[in-house]
């Protein structure tokens, strides 16, 4: 290497190649977390679990990762589950989405492709929501492909190695500036420059490996491998990179979430001596209304989403972007009572909005079908956790009382 012209424009200038490599495998072989994926070669079970890793911790993805495998332990047997069983397994990772693509892609492959994993590019990211990430990860790692796999801990590592890219010093062969505009691209094109002649799939490891461990967002630079070639920490840096956009304010969505009961249920409650003098208008112990649907037998009205967009094919309580005189008004056209304003709210942030419910409870006085949702179904608290359902309204339920800890 000593020996190449210099092109001290090239973004990868002054980092030496086969040392960084030596290097960052070195150290990753030393300090890996042992995780459950960690020594697989099964492309199905490296599949399952880089979809799992997207927007989830490593440690929660673990649990997650085995449950799975013991219930669908090939794709064969993904394919022939039922979606609802598929989403029950999922409960409580979010996005949703990826559980039914990991569904209807695990469909495609053991129908259409004999149950044979794609070895291409362009085959495994013509499955649903399989995209440059997931293809390279299960390629790189699975079949030894030479695809550089991207993910934020390694866009973080990137920018603070080149200092966002300026250069001095040698360039690695067969790569022009001009392809590295982009911090993705540009990392991307580094991680493929450090394979050399090892195994992609455990390179691509170290670097995710390097971010989750070391360079944090309060990196460790004293037990790095490669701060010998870090420009940031070199330059004291590194608080410069990765360049941070302005954040702003997550919007808030306000709403009621209804415990909807059956007609008949004020009365048997107020028959209640326990519950006498105030019946369930008077209730302020929020557990103890679960209790008195379990005393009474009572079924709760549970509602079925789409099965695309946002939270698609869950099963919740019914909702309403409204609150005070609005939802009363809407409630009214749909024969709903509220009963009891509970005065408690359940939050939860998703990627670009944060859902705030306010939980009342209330009646049918007409029963009659919830346009808004797919499905409904009467079920009694017992039946709750069979259900797979988005983690604020289980939140909901535990806060009523119809479900354990
Ligand atoms: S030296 Fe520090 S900033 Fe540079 S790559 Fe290592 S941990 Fe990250």
């Amino acid at each position: 290497m000593a020996d190449r012209p210099v092109d001290p424009e090239h973004p990868f200038s002054g980092i030496r190649f086969p040392e960084l490599s030596h290097r960052l495998l070195a150290w990753f072989f030393r300090n890996k977390r042992e995780l459950p994926w960690r020594e697989e070669h099964d492309p199905y079970r490296i599949w399952i679990s880089e979809v799992m890793l997207q927007q989830t911790r490593s440690e929660t993805a673990s649990d997650y990762y085995r449950r799975w495998l013991s219930r669908f332990p090939t794709v064969e047997s993904l394919a022939r589950a039922d979606q609802e069983e598929v989403l029950k397994i999922w409960e409580g990772l979010g996005y949703y989405g990826r559980a039914r693509n990991l569904h209807r892609s695990a469909r495609i492959i053991a129908d259409s492709w004999g149950g044979v994993f794609p070895e291409t590019e362009e085959l495994i990211r013509s499955l649903p929501g399989v995209g440059e990430y997931t293809a390279a990860a299960v390629l790189s790692i699975a079949f030894a492909k030479p695809l550089g796999v991207v993910d934020g801990n390694v866009l973080r590592v990137v920018s603070r190695l080149l200092a966002d890219g300026e250069a001095s010093g040698h360039g690695p062969p067969g790569i022009k500036p001009a392809n590295l505009g982009q911090p993705k691209k540009r990392a991307r094109a580094l991680v493929e420059a450090s394979f050399l002649h090892y195994h992609p799939g455990w390179i691509n490891q170290a670097w995710m490996e390097l971010g989750a461990l070391v360079c944090l967002p309060k990196p460790r630079c004293p037990q790095c491998p490669l701060s010998y070639t870090c420009r940031a920490y070199r330059e004291e840096r590194i608080d410069a990179f990765p360049p941070r956009l302005p954040s702003r304010p997550l919007p808030i969505r306000a709403g009621s979430l209804l415990l909807l009961l059956p007609a008949a249920a004020p009365v048997l409650m107020r028959r209640d001596r326990e519950v006498e003098p105030g019946g369930l208008m008077g209730e302020t112990h929020l557990p103890s209304i679960g209790a008195l649907l379990r005393r009474h037998d009572l079924p709760l009205l549970l509602v079925r989403r789409a099965d695309s967009g946002l939270l698609g094919g869950l099963w919740e309580l019914p909702n309403y972007p409204a609150r005070g005189s609005e939802l009363a008004e809407q409630l009214a056209r749909l024969s709903i009572q509220p009963l009891l304003d509970t005065g408690t709210e359940v939050r939860h942030r998703y990627s670009h909005f944060e859902i705030r419910f306010r939980l009342i409870v209330a009646v049918f006085t007409d029963q009659r079908r919830l346009d808004s949702w797919t499905e409904q179904r009467w079920v009694l608290p017992a039946e709750l956790d069979s259900y797979p359902r988005p983690k604020v309204h289980i939140e909901a339920m535990r806060l009523l009382g119809l479900v354990g800890d």
